[in-house]
């Protein structure tokens, strides 16, 4: 059974390189490669970081139902397609979703076992500093994303793990704990039980 691990953070928290990370370490997840209506930033390409679609198109697949969750961030629209999750049920692997905090709301309803992650950076200080280190965004940009982040953080306590992401390698070691813990959770071991039980003569 594929589990739904969902991360969320106010931008700037690092959160992209802790996400890279923890796939590069990790064959077994798929990433949610999101639909958005944003301009592609620096080095990101078309169908690696996101879907990039005009406004016109996400409406047109909203209409149609496609998404799993969507939301509006920022001015832009944001979704997960449900093609995503039934591409890691078929290839038995985890989903590893990046999204915002409406967005992991919506999608706890749907896959209610879905585990819910919150990456904090240490402060507002170092956040700002990391917004600016990475100078792609305007100053007016950096002025709303930091607005918006004291805003997403209200919302940690909807989350099931809270991560502060102080330094890389600690972040993603307790990252790769809870993913490893959770996926020993009972419910996910049924298909791994069975057969065990069944060389004792024993049924679920
Ligand atoms: P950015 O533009 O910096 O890549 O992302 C802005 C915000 O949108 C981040 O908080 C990110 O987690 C969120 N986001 C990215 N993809 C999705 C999505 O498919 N759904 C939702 N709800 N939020 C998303």
């Amino acid at each position: 059974m594929s589990a739904v691990f969902i991360i969320s953070a106010p931008s700037g928290s690092g959160k992209t390189r802790l996400v890279q990370e923890l796939l590069s370490s990790d064959p077994k997840l798929l990433f949610s490669i999101s639909y958005t209506t944003r301009a592609p930033r620096g080095q990101e390409r078309q169908g690696t970081s996101y879907q990039f679609i005009s406004r016109e198109e996400f409406i047109a697949r909203k209409d149609r139902d496609e998404f799993l969750e969507w939301a509006e961030v920022f001015g832009n629209f944001y979704g997960t397609h449900e093609s995503v999750w039934l591409e890691a049920q078929r290839e038995g692997r985890d989903l590893l979703l990046d999204i915002d905090v409406q967005g992991a709301q919506q999608l706890k309803v749907k896959i209610p076992d879905a585990v819910t992650i919150f990456v904090l950076a240490p402060s507002r200080e170092i956040l700002e500093q990391r917004l600016r280190a990475r100078s792609e965004d305007s100053e007016q940009v950096i002025a709303r994303r930091l607005s918006a982040a004291a805003e997403e953080i209200r919302n940690y306590h909807r989350y099931d793990y809270v991560v502060v992401n102080d330094q890389v390698t600690e972040a993603v070691s307790t990252l790769q704990s809870i993913l490893r813990a959770e996926r020993v959770r009972r419910q996910r071991m049924e298909d791994r039980i069975r057969p065990i039980l069944a060389t004792f003569g024993e049924s679920l």
